[in-house]
């Protein structure tokens, strides 16, 4: 048994995890609130959000990873953007990559086996998420590794975005004006392209490539539903 492991997840089931995670808080009396604190749901997953430096490798700048077995998120205290709605997105992205990828009865279970720690090693190589924009050797590009980097992305924005919130902070607003989205990003503490992305995900806005110009998009948010409720 591995200490990370990928499977397929379909959007609906990440997002559950969200949700998961959110329940989690409340009982743990980290109940969550918008901004939200990705911090707070390490603390109520008993995961711990350490600075520390770390180097780049071959391959470039590391932006942070985790530590399964000592249940850590390391930010590299050498990136100075990682500050605001990239901090979230950074701690929320590692959060995914715990709920998602870390066979965690291993990581509670065992913690002095010289296996793992081989295992570890493998591990800490594949999980240290990188600044966007680099982009892996092409001859190296692994699917799985692409796609549990999706997977954790897409965690992120379930975890600091859900639709319920969204709903509740568009109305009044329009979705086709920069203004009225600048406004949203700094009510959740998210950057804007982390909303501009989920907001085109959800369907509820299109933004053509290249474009400035933002048209309304097909599934526009239908009514109001209960975050906790589900
Ligand atoms: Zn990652």
């Amino acid at each position: 048994m591995n200490l990370f492991s990928y499977k397929f997840y379909s959007k609906e089931e990440i997002e559950q995890k969200a949700y998961e995670v959110f329940k989690i808080m409340e009982l743990e009396n980290f109940p969550p609130k918008w901004p939200f604190e990705a911090s707070c749901a390490a603390d109520a997953l008993g995961i711990m959000v350490s600075w520390e430096r770390i180097p780049p490798d071959e391959q470039g700048s590391i932006v942070a990873k985790i530590l399964p077995l000592q249940r850590k998120i390391v930010l590299n205290e050498c990136i100075s953007e990682l500050t605001g709605g990239f901090e979230q997105s950074t701690i929320a992205h590692e959060i995914g990559h715990w709920i998602l990828h870390v066979n965690q009865n291993e990581a509670d279970g065992l913690t002095e086996q010289l296996e793992l720690n081989l295992g570890m090693k493998d591990a800490t190589k594949l999980y240290l998420c990188r600044t966007t924009g680099v982009k892996t050797n092409p001859n190296i590009i692994q699917s799985h590794l692409d796609k549990i980097e999706w997977q954790a992305q897409y965690f992120a924005s379930c975890l600091l975005m859900p639709k319920e919130i969204l709903e509740a902070k568009q109305r009044g607003r329009n979705l086709t004006n920069w203004k009225h989205l600048y406004a949203m990003k700094e009510e959740l503490g998210v950057t804007i392209s982390n909303l501009i992305n989920r907001l085109q995900d959800l369907g509820w806005i299109f933004i053509p490539k290249g474009s400035k110009q933002i048209y309304p998009g097909k599934a526009a948010p239908n009514g109001q539903t209960n975050l906790f409720n589900r």
